[in-house]
């Protein structure tokens, strides 16, 4: 990946270098072509030696030439300055044959600060020269002389490509060198990130990447972090889920094994003994009996656990005064109560408090919690039924003085099959009661928890959203 930003940067570059080059041709094209435009302009070239040339030097008109800041000079074929006005560039008044044949050398010189305009009048032999400082003068151009071939050509055009080559040799190594150190910046992080994005495709979920830069690819970084960690996430939790799906499916046969091997038994000893009393085939068929309602008891609460796992799955929800809601349901539970000879005690608020929920599931929900009470207490128990009113939802707290859950089991509580093996010996429960009350109630977008808080017995705690 390295070497294919590294070459685009180089193409990018050699790209950029051209249309430079292109941009100062026009530019100076475009100068040559304003200079051209400007000199018909200048004072230098519209007043001349030749333009106020006169026989008799004396006649010469100087005015213009003066008030554009120039100088008029009349020089005699004795080198002498016979006539000057305005600015004059000339040492002295007298000069010498070597004098005057340097100044008219260095006179077009173009470091010259003054432009010279010179015309010799042969006739009455004078030289007349017009000065005027230099504005800004921009020299750049090429000469030859297409009538005759210098003897130096060949080795000037060789120097030229010399030099041509040399430039574009140390452009092309330049141009490398510099694409190589911009690119750096860019291939460096996008290589982490790229090592740590073959790390997760790989199945390393905790790969993550530092790049501590405060640009775009910081952001790309903090992305790539909260993504990859999210995939860690949903990667655990699929691996929970599936880890969860195999043990519901192992203590599903290992809960269904038993009653059916006990059916299964008791109809085989039954069906072989010809010589059964009565009275043993009537116990024999109190067990099948008791181990199908065992069976038929789990298959149900398992079809109610995958009912509400189900996609498809609706609530029927109903806004209603949860108060008088459970003051029905304890009207209900009462016999059951009172059946087990529990003492009990409601406190529900007179006032209307508003939830929905779908009264069947719900009247499931809190009969599993109120049953459990019953199931795995001793008579004398007492248990307690509370709704407590809060800012935007209620609490409705169940709670037993009973013998508690263990404290090994309370984080798992919740999930399927997990039950106390001690107490289910006597009740024969599935484990299922507690994990369906917390779909239903999650169903209602509500929570439900077991107190830790509590020492003796168990509270268990509804939250439910008010409407
Ligand atoms: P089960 O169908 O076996 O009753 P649950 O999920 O309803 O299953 O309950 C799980 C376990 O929690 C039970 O086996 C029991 O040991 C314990 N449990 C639940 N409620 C109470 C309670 N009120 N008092 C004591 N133990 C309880």
């Amino acid at each position: 990946m390295r070497g294919r930003i590294a070459n685009r940067f180089i193409i990018n570059y050699t790209i950029m270098f051209f249309i430079s080059i292109m941009v100062a041709v026009f530019a100076f094209l475009l100068l040559c072509f304003s200079n051209h435009l400007i000199s018909k302009e200048l004072i230098k070239n519209n007043i001349t030696a030749d333009s106020i040339m006169k026989d008799d030097y004396r006649s010469i008109d100087a005015t213009g030439v003066v008030e554009n800041s120039g100088g008029v000079q009349v020089v005699d074929n004795l080198y002498k300055i016979v006539y000057s006005e305005g600015i004059n560039t000339f040492s002295s008044n007298s000069l010498t044959i070597t004098e005057f044949t340097e100044f008219l050398v260095h006179s077009k010189s173009k470091k010259n600060t003054f432009n010279y305009s010179i015309k010799y009048n042969s006739k009455e032999q004078f030289w007349l020269i017009v000065t005027f400082p230099v504005s800004i003068r921009i020299n750049f151009g090429m000469v030859q002389n297409t009538e005759y071939i210098s003897n130096d050509m060949n080795r000037v055009v060789s120097i030229l490509i010399a030099i041509l080559i040399f430039y574009l040799l140390l452009l092309a190594i330049s141009t490398v060198i510099y694409s190589k150190i911009t690119s750096f910046g860019f291939v460096r992080p996008l290589k982490k990130l790229c090592n740590s994005a073959k790390k997760l495709r790989d199945g390393d979920y905790s790969a993550r990447v530092t790049l501590n830069l405060n640009n775009e690819f910081g952001e790309l970084e903090e992305t790539f972090n909260a993504m990859a960690e999210k995939i860690e996430m949903e990667m655990k939790l699929r691996q929970q889920s599936e880890e969860n799906r195999k043990k519901l499916i192992l203590d599903i046969s290992h809960d269904l094994k038993n009653p059916l091997t006990s059916i299964m038994g008791y109809a085989e000893r039954s069906l072989n003994k010809s010589d059964l009393s009565d009275e043993d085939k009537m116990k024999y068929l109190q067990m099948v009996y008791n181990n199908s309602i065992r069976a038929n008891g789990l298959i149900e609460n398992l079809f109610e656990i995958s009912k509400l796992d189900s996609p498809e799955f609706k609530l029927k929800i109903e806004t209603l005064d949860i108060c008088e809601f459970l003051r029905i349901e304890i009207s209900k539970m009462m016999p059951m109560l009172e059946e087990a000879e529990f003492e009990y005690d409601f406190d529900i608020p007179e006032e209307e408090v508003y939830v929905g929920i779908d009264t069947n599931l719900m009247d499931r929900a809190l009969y599993n919690l109120v049953a459990n009470a019953v199931k795995y207490n001793k008579t004398g128990t007492e248990m307690n039924l509370q709704l407590v009113q809060r800012e935007i939802d209620i609490a409705i707290v169940i709670k037993d003085n009973g013998i508690g859950i263990p404290e090994h089991l309370m984080e798992n509580i919740f999930k399927p099959f997990v039950r106390d093996d001690t107490s289910n010996k006597v009740s024969g429960g599935t484990g299922l009661g507690l994990s369906i009350t917390q779909k239903i109630i999650h169903a209602h977008n509500g929570s439900i928890e077991l107190s830790t808080n509590n020492k003796s017995g168990s509270e268990f705690i509804i939250i439910l959203p008010k409407i």
